[in-house]
Order: structure tokens, then C-alpha cells, then sequence
């Protein structure tokens, strides 16, 4: 952390924050210099003391940062790529895991149908909401326990891993039980209860960029949940809001070799939230791959027109399948497989 004094700083307040800097447990390195005098304070300034106060003392301009705001989820702690395993799929390793599935689980043949169909193809992991997070409190909001009880059978039956997600910390418990990895969906990002909730857990997570939170908010974001205990976490670009309008969010592609950069948590990308249309699914989907992505998660329905939530870009099962043959494509010329 760099102390900026302002030029007209008296020698007394210099000396203050000399003082309060080595009373926080840092050591202080002034440098005395025409104009102004700057501080360096030496120490990880991510401990329980910041720095940052030291803002408000007379004489002091500005109190610079010099370490990224997170520490368990930056490369600076861990080194190497974190593997997050869920049953046989495993994110951060060579292989890009698909997850697919219908944004709400809405019927025992509809969840059965997407499951065997997204196997099929190739997918590694099944999805699919029975608690949904609706714009309307009059929309479809899920079946709630009974989705979770259809998608463990959908499970059961495929062999594939589920993940669906936790709308409230009360719920968490409950969700876990059923699935193999927990959702913390983009308008839940910064609802720190529930990040501390699933912090508890020790299912995986799937946390989902807010659509207004930069990249430093979201790593914030997965700090909440290692902290508190829970080492499994993985990223996930959806989307965020721009000015454009003609698609549901703008994908932000970088958003995933600049996270893989500062952390080591597995990043993967949502084209269907992003894009908001089916035919826009599959060359966002190429685009991510491309960037470096661990995985993907695409919506899949039986019958579009008639699902109960985003069938506007879900993909048919047959469309589904000729993504994941192009998929497989994309990865093998980055070094990847599917
Ligand atoms: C979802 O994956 O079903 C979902 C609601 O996505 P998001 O939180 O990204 O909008
Ligand atoms: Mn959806």
C-alpha cells in the first residue's frame, strides 16, 4: 500500500501516519520528496487491518493499493490451475465439460427427455432450475423441492452430475442435498448470506457473473465463498448489461483469459443467458472455447415455443448435439478435447 501525502502536508502529520502505520502491524518506508512525501507501507495490506483508513487523517491525499482486494482466489496464492471435480466431470483440466439442460425443470418427462437427449450428445453434467429467479413475481417460479427430487431421478437414471440453483441461504441445505454442485445464479452475485451459506457447504459451486459486476467483484464474490471454508468454485460468464440492445446481455469473451490470469478457479461460459437466441448459442459458444474456457452451460428444450422460461434460446435436442460436435472442433485446435 502506497500513503500519498498532499504537498502541503505538515511534518506532524507525516510523523502521524508513520506512527499509525507501524501501530497496524506494517513497516513504514517514507520517501521525502520536492514536492510531496509518499509512505510505502510494507505488509499484506488484505489483512484484518486495511489501510484504507488512513484515508481520513489530516495530510494525507491518497492510499493506493497495491495488492489485488482478493487472496484466495488469486494466482498470487495458488500458483497452479484448481481442478473442481463433480462425480466424473472435472473443470480446470484438459477437458472443456458441457453442461446442459432446460432453464426450469417443468415435468418428470420433460427433465427425463433433456437428460438422456444432452447425454447423448455428450454432455458431462445436467442442468436445470426448480428454483428460478424471475423478473415477475407472476412468472413460472419453479417446481422447488419437487424439481430437486426430478432432477436427482434424471440423475439417477443418466448418470449425470446435477446442478441447479440456491435462490435464498435457506435453501442451501436443501438444494445441496439433492444436487451435486450449487447455483449461485447473477442477481444473487453479491447476496453475501448466501455466499457465506454455501462457503458452508461441501458441494461445488457454480457462481455466475452479476450482470453489472466487474471482474474484481466476481473474484470478491468467490473470496466470500472460499473463505468460509468451501475450496470447489467455479466461474461463469453470462452476460453482462451494455448499451446494446439487440441481445439479451453482451458476452464479454475476455472476461475469461483475464479471470484464468488473476485466478486459479476454473472459468466457464453461459452463451444462452448471454445471447438470449438459439442461434446465437453456438458461435458465442465457439468464442469462449476459443478464449480458453473450462467448460460451457447451454439451455436445451424439447419443445421451445412452449417452455415454461427462456425457450426463446434454448436449443433443441438436435441442435444441441450439432453444437457439440462443433464444440469439439474448437477445442481440439486450442488443445482441448470435449
Ligand atoms: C440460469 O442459469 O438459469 C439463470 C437464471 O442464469 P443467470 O443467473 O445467469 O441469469
Ligand atoms: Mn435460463
Amino acid at each position: 500500500m502506497i500513503i500519498v501525502m498532499l504537498p502541503e502536508a505538515k511534518k506532524e502529520e507525516i510523523d502521524e501516519v508513520i506512527r499509525r502505520v507501524k501501530e497496524l502491524g506494517y513497516s513504514p518506508h517514507p520517501i521525502f520528496g520536492k514536492e510531496r512525501t509518499v509512505i510505502a507501507a510494507v505488509g499484506d495490506e488484505r489483512g484484518k487491518y486495511r489501510l484504507q483508513i488512513l484515508e481520513a487523517l489530516p495530510g494525507v491525499d491518497k492510499v493506493i493499493p497495491i495488492l489485488s482486494p482478493y487472496k484466495l482466489s488469486s494466482r498470487e496464492f495458488k500458483k497452479e490451475d484448481s481442478i473442481v471435480k463433480v462425480g466424473e466431470a472435472e473443470f480446470g483440466g484438459k477437458e472443456v465439460v458441457i453442461i446442459a439442460g432446460p432453464c426450469s425443470v417443468e415435468s418428470r418427462s420433460q427433465i427425463l427427455e433433456v437428460a438422456h437427449a444432452v447425454k447423448e450428445a455428450g454432455a458431462k453434467m445436467l442442468r436445470g432450475g426448480a428454483f428460478k429467479p424471475r423478473t415477475s413475481p407472476y412468472s413460472f417460479q419453479g417446481l422447488g423441492k419437487e424439481g430437486l427430487e426430478l432432477l436427482k431421478e434424471a440423475s439417477e437414471e443418466t448418470g449425470l452430475p446435477v446442478v441447479t440453483e440456491a435462490l435464498a441461504p435457506h435453501d442451501v441445505k436443501l438444494v445441496a442435498r439433492y444436487a451435486d454442485m450449487v447455483q449461485i445464479g447473477a442477481r444473487n452475485m453479491q447476496n453475501y448470506g448466501l455466499l457465506q451459506e454455501v462457503g458452508k457447504i461441501k458441494k461445488p459451486v457454480l457462481l455466475k457473473r452479476g450482470m453489472m459486476a466487474s471482474l474484481t467483484e466476481l473474484l470478491m464474490s468467490a473470496e466470500y465463498i472460499l473463505a468460509n471454508g468451501n475450496k470447489n468454485v467455479v466461474l461463469c460468464e453470462r452476460g453482462i448489461r451494455t448499451f446494446e440492445t439487440l441481445t439479451r446481455n453482451t458476452f464479454d469473451v475476455s472476461a475469461i483469459p483475464v479471470l484464468k490470469e488473476l485466478s486459479h478457479l476454473p472459468v466457464i461460459g453461459d452463451p444462452s443467458h448471454a445471447t438470449g437466441e438459439s442461434k446465437w448459442v453456438l458461435p458465442i459458444a465457439r468464442a469462449a472455447v476459443a478464449a480458453g474456457a473450462d467448460g460451457l452451460m447451454i439451455e436445451v428444450h424439447p419443445d421451445p415455443p412452449h417452455a415454461l422460461s427462456d425457450g426463446k434460446q434454448s436449443l433443441r435436442p438436435e441442435e444441441f448435439f450439432k453444437l457439440v460436435k462443433e464444440i469439439r472442433e474448437v477445442a481440439r485446435a486450442v488443445g482441448r478435447e470435449v
